[in-house]
Order: C-alpha cells, then structure tokens, then sequence
C-alpha cells in the first residue's frame, strides 16, 4: 500500500497538472468503490462546474478539494494508481473513476484489485470530522511526521507496545507504513520489538530525526515502487535501490555485513539488522 512519499508524489503531480482546472464531467464506472455516500450520483453532478481548489495529502489518503467546499477523498490500494491523462486518450481496463477538467485533461482512478477506497463529501472539515469522514478514517489520525517535535515524539513513544506496531498505528502518528518504520528503526538503530517507552531519549530523538530525514529522500526520490506503485504521470518511484532492511532478509546490511533478519511483529514483517539494532528492554 502506498505510504506518505508515494501519496505526496501523486499530490504533488496532481497539484502541477489540475489545480484551478474546471470541472466539466464526472463519471464513475466502478461504484463498488465508492465507500461513502451511497446516493454518490447527486453529489458527483454537484462538483460539475466547480474548480480545483487544492489537491493535499493527509497521512496516506489524497484529497482533491473543490471551490464549492466538496471534495474527494482516496485511499489507494495495493494495486491503486491517481493518473493524469488526456480526456480521449484511450481508458484502460480497471478505471473506475473519471473527473474530466476544463483543459482537455483528466484525472483517472485505476485500480485492478479493487483495494482501493473512494468517499466524497458535500463539506470536508477536517479540523471538525463528521460522523462520514470520522468512518473514512480521517477522525482518529496522528500528527503528521513533519510536524512532530522531539519532545512530542518522546510523548508518543509512552507504550509497552513494540515501536514498529506503533509507529504503524496511525492514530498514533500518520502516514508510515511498513517500509518507511523498518528503514527509520534501521537507521536510528533501534530494534523493531523494543518496546516504545524502553528506547532511551537520546535515540528516540535520534528516530524522529531518521523519520523525516528518511521520508523527505523518499518523496525526492518519488517514492519506492515495489510492484505497482505510479506517480500521476505513470512513472515508477526511484527509492527502491535506497533501502537498506525492507524485503532484504538473509542479504548482507550495508554497514556490518550481518544478514538482515526478519520477525513477525503485529502480524506485519519486519526486517532489521540483528548488530545494527540493539534491542533495549528496560522500561
Ligand atoms: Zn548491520
């Protein structure tokens, strides 16, 4: 599933090519992905004729607002691509929706599996979440990594839990998912099972630090496309050959040469250094 990087460099490609842009169709060929409202007819023929006010990103989930106060939320799937093409360019298999724009262009929703989630909402607060965005998820969100401080961070490491399970927890902070956990624990040294309130100041300020430091490359890198992961010019993320951990069980880490290891933690892999990351236990 596509984490914050890759979100961001969909938003940021969207916001190049659709900002300002007029509304002039809106189409949806696959309703099954339409979460919420169940009578979306009405509300998609209210964003005709609206302009693009802004195209953001909330943790992993894209959002493309509309002058009338309306907006549309996304929420990617495995498979999920957000594409910018020309309106008569040709609509390939698994498009299931289609905003077309005032400049000849249109934002196409592709996704063959179908993991992925659309909702749009007639106001979208999201300092103020309603009931609806409350069940889009967009109620229970962390802060934003960027925005997080050292001693804020420290707050949020206060649990027994295992950091890797929490820091994926995303009421807790927004918008990391496998990848970018086990890249941050790496590069802070810090083994995925420590429990949160064990890792010693020094090196929580130390991961808050890595998190940014890691995320920021990501996103300059355009993300990592493991399998399906585009931008909204179809293009692959470049992030890939950057990771040191993720899915290199048994290769050698980069820095001691040890064979990277993986564990199950909270049902999710993780990939670590056994001599990189020590394991610290006192709470
Ligand atoms: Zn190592």
């Amino acid at each position: 599933m596509p984490e914050l990087p890759e979100v961001e460099n969909i938003a940021q490609g969207l916001r190049h090519e659709i900002l300002k842009c007029g509304v002039t169709r809106m189409q949806v060929i696959q309703p099954a992905i339409i979460r919420f409202p169940r009578n979306w007819r009405k509300i998609t023929k209210r964003f005709v004729g609206d302009n693009i006010e802004q195209v953001a990103r909330r943790a992993k989930r894209l959002i493309i607002a509309f002058t009338g106060g309306g907006a549309i939320l996304i929420q990617l799937g495995m498979t999920g691509k957000v594409l910018v093409a020309d309106a008569d360019a040709p609509v390939v298999k698994h498009t299931h929706v289609r905003i077309r724009l005032s400049n000849g262009r249109e934002v196409r929703l592709i996704d063959p599996r179908r993991f992925g989630r659309v909702w749009f909402f007639a106001h979208l607060d999201s300092v103020h979440p309603d009931a609806e965005m409350e069940a889009a998820g967009m109620g229970r969100l962390g802060p934003e990594p960027f925005d997080v401080t050292p001693k804020k961070f420290r707050e949020i490491l206060q649990s027994s839990r295992a950091v890797k399970t929490h820091l994926l927890d995303q009421s807790r902070i927004a918008g990391l998912g496998n990848i970018y956990a086990d890249e941050s624990l790496f590069a802070a040294g810090i083994h995925p099972a420590t429990p949160a309130a064990a890792i010693p100041p020094a090196q929580a300020d130390k991961l808050c630090r890595t998190i940014k430091s890691i995320l920021r490359r990501a996103i300059r890198h355009g993300g990592t496309t493991l399998l399906d992961y585009r931008n909204a010019y179809g293009e692959m993320g470049r992030f890939l050959k950057m990771l040191k951990v993720y899915q290199r069980t048994g290769r050698p880490c980069h820095v001691c040469h040890t064979p990277i290891q993986r564990l199950v933690l909270g049902g999710r892999s993780s990939h670590y250094c056994p001599k990189c990351q020590p394991l610290f236990q006192k709470i």
